[in-house]
């Protein structure tokens, strides 16, 4: 997650290794008790999901909600594990656009450099950079200060605490 495109595949035995969970970054992040690290401030535990706000800012809003358990797809989750992280994603997402008044929400499951399922989760604004089209939230460094990231960080808490009717 954050991390620029690499241009070449990993060793195959690295990459079997990550599967497997070894050396896996995303457990790590999952399992940090610091709420923020290089890519990101972690805003809450959800269901089965750790919901980051990304470090990089570019896309504001950008978060990755990062499953609790090691797998490397949605569908070696038990059903009531994908009904879990597929309504964190909703959680999460309904937060977003609480906050940002986005004009499309994007859900992007790719795990193509790290893979532990994870969602990244993009809201969209009318006039960004890629219309048409999924946006990379790297293409430019947005860094918060520590105000805003706090701002920002418990604007997302609150509109997630919020009940929302509709759940039960
Ligand atoms: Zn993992």
């Amino acid at each position: 997650m954050g991390e620029a495109a690499p241009r070449t595949w990993m060793p195959r035995e690295r990459w079997d290794a990550l599967v497997r969970g070894e050396g896996c970054p995303l457990c790590a992040a999952v399992a940090a008790t610091e709420p923020a690290d290089a890519y990101g401030h972690t805003i809450a535990d959800l269901d089965l999901g750790r919901l980051r706000l990304a470090a990089n800012q570019f896309v504001p809003g950008y978060c990755v909600l990062i499953c609790a358990r090691h797998v490397r797809e949605p569908y070696d989750l038990s059903v009531r594990e994908r009904t879990a992280f597929f309504e964190d994603m909703m959680r999460a997402a309904r937060a977003l656009e609480a906050v940002f008044a986005p004009v499309k929400m994007n859900f992007e499951i790719l795990g193509n450099a790290v893979p532990h399922l994870h969602c990244h989760i993009k809201p969209r604004f009318y006039g960004d950079p890629a219309p048409g089209a999924p946006i990379d939230p790297d293409a430019a460094r947005v860094l918060l200060t520590p105000e805003k990231l706090a701002e920002r960080v418990g604007a997302i808490r609150a509109a997630l605490a919020r009940p929302h009717p509709g759940d039960q």
